[in-house]
């Protein structure tokens, strides 16, 4: 089969980016050499390949997964079903991070549930002289983040474990997490490629919860784990920026406020210990 067969094959079935990049990653080849190549042939194999990857986009799998990679703050991320496709609504952690480490030449910086890791390598890439560890609880996602880190060639001290558990009595200028915060009972689960990604990334699972478990214990512990004048940073849900707020201002932190994403949705909240 040609090429160009190929591609209005896939594009029959799936949306008609989505049938070129999957067409791009089977044949090894840029968007360019599709056009300035028709008539070239796929073998066998990958069109095998190509069909398999068209069936899954088609029930619903997220394409970030079938092509291993996804973009974050203008970088490519390596991803796998082991950790969260990075939102682009989360680039607004990564702008509000920057921000207040820019008086702070060797800033020490904490992410919780780095997943893929863009939170940690981003940051680690922009604040250079920054050390930065990040800390997960699933190994599988940890060997995602790793590999990205060493990418984007930076360096970055990964733990495997419970949030604050695996830190010893480390404090830190910057704390950044983009919890599971979805609530166990959302709708939203079950649409738009939610089902295909790790449960343990986007909900506490506490059955008739609010969603807020994990980011009760990451704003609970920050207290204890901030340096002096250190500031926290937490993604939330379109709904939580209030709740989530109150849980900022019972630890005492000061200057609390709500950011909104392109959405115009409070999707970070944050504050700083005195
Ligand atoms: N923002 C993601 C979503 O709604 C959820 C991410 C998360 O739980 N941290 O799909």
């Amino acid at each position: 089969m040609t090429v160009d067969a190929a591609w209005r094959f896939a594009r029959q079935r799936i949306a008609r980016l989505d049938a070129r990049l999957l067409l791009e990653q089977v044949m090894v080849c840029t968007h360019a050499d599709l056009i300035a190549h028709p008539t070239r042939m796929l073998c066998a194999d990958q069109f095998a390949r190509l069909d398999a990857l068209v069936s899954r986009r088609a029930e619903g799998e997220p394409l970030a997964y079938l092509l291993g990679s996804a973009e974050f703050y203008g970088l490519e991320f390596a991803v796998t079903p082991a950790v969260l496709i990075p939102r682009p609504e989360t680039e607004l952690l990564v702008d509000l991070a920057i921000e207040r480490l820019q008086s702070s030449s060797c800033a020490r910086i904490l992410d919780l549930g780095t997943g893929s890791g863009v939170l940690a390598v981003t940051l680690a890439r922009q604040c250079r002289g920054a050390s930065v560890t990040a800390v997960d609880l699933s190994s599988a996602a940890l060997a995602v983040a790793s590999t990205n880190a060493a990418r984007h060639a930076v360096e970055v001290s990964f733990l495997l474990g419970h949030w604050y558990a695996p830190l010893g009595d480390n404090r830190f200028d910057l704390i950044v997490a983009n919890p599971p915060y979805v609530a166990h009972a959302d709708p939203h689960l079950q649409h738009n490629g939610l089902p295909f990604e790790p449960r343990m990334a986007l909900t506490d699972g506490v059955v008739g919860g609010d969603g807020l478990a994990c980011l009760r214990a990451i704003i609970g512990g920050a207290g204890a784990r901030l340096r002096p004048g250190g500031w926290l940073l937490v993604e939330h849900g379109y709904d939580q920026a209030a709740a989530v707020r109150q849980m900022l201002a019972q630890q005492g932190l000061l200057e609390l406020d709500s950011w909104c994403d392109l959405a115009g949705i409070e999707r970070v909240s944050g504050g700083r210990l005195d």
